[in-house]
């Protein structure tokens, strides 16, 4: 689609217009959406010819896709802008996070090399996906200290997430990049997004996104993306070919356009969870946050009275998994998004029975606080008789 090389741009400018360089040229504003299934073609040699090229590499057929499991024009758009956004070569979009990481795996699998090296906490699905060895691969749980001395002959694969879900824990990608060696990397870049923080930058190979979060925005969309070198993209869209996993066009459509504000609903929604983040620790009836280093939207925190408690209780937030929607969002994980993982396991990651999830929006910081503050002061009421040490606890602190 893009043929000419595009100069430098700041992230601002390529969140709105990376993908759709070629539009005004055509006299178009809106990106078109292209809902083919299959794409006519009289010279049946030519068509042999494209798939054998597809076969041999995985690139992007040139011209149309032959069929819609190949590639898809409008989806293609969003696949550039990603890419540009991670400054990698190539982006493969799947039909969810899940669609993509499991692509990853079978990258690797399809090499010989089965051996997942991974560090917790990971979003609740991708360890159990892992753990499980739903798709033949076998994992070691380290730390990052420990990924060096966990690397096997067939280790395909070293998974990190930062910061992660649901904690907030985060890793020095720099430092563990190093330590995989020629081991590709897979950073889940999910949390911090593109607009603060850039794995491929630090050495990750691989940069994996839920796209169903931030960079749609809106949580109307479900999507999954890994931002690559072109080589393993290739690999990815032979495996996404072969095993269906492809995003719709209307959710490529979606996407694209949920970039362009990428970088405005992030820096916003992150001034509101670092002041959210402050209130909550200086709160007597809250026992620890977590906050990352590199900010964000995300705030896990716990309380000392039932967390069950505060999420029947919020009334402007939103009480439901998931995350990076224009509304805020609060959920529990050890009931909701990391409850498929093992409960032992669970709480060695940090998962406690206390902890709570927040994924802040776009409201004004006044409207939710005052709907913590009335979801939490019920927490204190019903905590009091179980827990009568709760207005004597230790002053609470921001945990990087
Ligand atoms: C939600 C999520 C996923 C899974 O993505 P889906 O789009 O739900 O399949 C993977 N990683 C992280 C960090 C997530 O939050």
């Amino acid at each position: 689609m893009e043929t000419t090389p595009v100069p430098t741009r700041a992230l601002a400018t390529e969140a709105v217009h990376a993908g759709r360089d070629d539009l005004a040229r055509q006299g178009l504003h809106a990106p078109p959406i292209d809902l083919s299934t299959t794409y006519p073609s009289y010279d049946s040699r030519a068509e042999a010819a494209r798939i054998d090229a597809f076969a041999a590499t995985g690139a992007d057929p040139d011209g149309p896709p032959v069929y819609g499991r190949l590639g898809n024009p409008t989806v293609a758009r969003f696949e550039t802008a990603l890419a540009r956004l991670e400054g990698t070569e190539s982006a493969v979009a799947f039909a969810s996070g899940m669609a993509a990481l499991s692509a990853v795996l079978l990258v690797r699998a399809s090499m010989g090399l089965r051996h997942v090296v991974a560090v917790r906490p990971l979003y609740g699905c991708s360890d159990h996906l892992l753990t499980a060895g739903l798709l033949g691969s076998e994992v070691t749980w380290t730390d990052p200290a420990g990924i060096a001395d966990a690397l096997r002959p067939d280790t395909g694969l070293v998974m990190v997430e930062s910061p992660a879900n649901p904690t907030l824990a985060e890793v020095d990608l720099r430092a563990v990049a190093h330590a995989c060696g020629t081991v590709p990397l897979l950073a889940d870049n999910t949390f911090a997004t593109p607009v603060l923080q850039r794995p491929a930058q630090q050495g990750a190979r691989l940069v994996l996104h839920s796209a169903t979060k931030y960079l749609g925005g809106h949580g109307d969309v479900m999507a999954g993306v890994v931002a690559c070198d072109e080589e393993f993209a290739g690999r990815l869209r032979q495996v996404r070919f072969a095993t269906g996993g492809v995003l719709h066009p209307l959710a490529g459509y979606l996407l694209l356009r949920g970039l362009s504000t990428l970088p405005v609903r992030v820096h916003a929604a992150s001034a509101t969870a670092a002041e959210l983040a402050r209130r909550l620790a200086a709160d007597p009836r809250v026992a620890r946050v977590h906050y990352p280093r590199i900010g964000g939207a995300m705030i896990a925190f716990e309380v000392h009275g039932d967390p069950h408690e505060v999420i029947a209780n919020v009334r402007l937030i939103t009480p439901a998994v998931s995350l990076g929607s224009v509304d805020t969002l609060i959920q529990h994980p050890a009931s909701i998004s990391h409850r498929i993982v093992d409960a032992d396991d669970r709480r060695n990651a940090g998962v406690s029975e206390g902890l709570l999830r927040m994924s802040v929006g776009l409201e004004d910081v006044e409207d939710l606080w005052a709907d913590l503050d009335g979801a939490l002061g019920v927490t204190s009421l019903r905590g009091a008789g179980n827990c009568a040490t709760s207005d004597r606890a230790p002053a609470p602190a921001i945990r990087h």
